[in-house]
């Protein structure tokens, strides 16, 4: 069993995925607020310092989403 440390809270965890049962709805939430964000904005959105301030999620949870399997055309957005 793999062991790592949930890059929101820091807990240690072995269930697979992105964070860890605990932070996983408020990851998924967050996540959906940045997807419909800029599905709302799209061009207009470039910076994700912006979209922090629109959405109220942290730099560091976006960057991270960045990295989430089917936000590969995000990445874009951000450069
Ligand atoms: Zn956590």
């Amino acid at each position: 069993m793999e062991v790592v440390r949930c890059s929101r809270c820091g807990a240690f965890y072995t269930n697979g995925g992105y964070v860890c049962p605990k932070c996983s709805d408020r990851d998924n939430f967050e996540l959906a607020t940045f997807k419909s964000f800029v599905e709302e904005n799209g061009v207009n959105v470039n910076s994700l310092n912006q979209v922090s301030i629109s959405t109220g999620i942290s730099e560091k949870n976006l960057n991270r989403f960045l990295g989430y399997e089917g936000l590969e055309g995000y990445k874009k957005l951000f450069k």
